[in-house]
């Protein structure tokens, strides 16, 4: 699946990143980037936990 950021609902807090540090990650200018926007057997457990740590709802995943 892709992983989708809605960056006008982020509010950069990082919760996702301590989720699934391998996927999310706040920059030195505190903006989330994207390490991958796909989703791995070996992630998507991580990933889907960001998406439910996430308090604005800003994380989609889209097949
Ligand atoms: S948890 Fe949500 S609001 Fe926080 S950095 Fe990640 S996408 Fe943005």
């Amino acid at each position: 699946m892709k992983i989708q950021v809605d960056y006008d609902l982020c509010e950069s807090n990082a919760l996702c990143e301590a989720m699934a540090p391998d996927v999310f990650e706040v920059d030195d200018n505190d903006d989330l980037q994207l390490r991958t926007d796909q989703t791995t057997d070996a992630n998507l457990e991580a990933v889907k936990r960001a998406v439910a740590a996430c308090p604005r709802a800003a994380i989609s995943l889209v097949d």
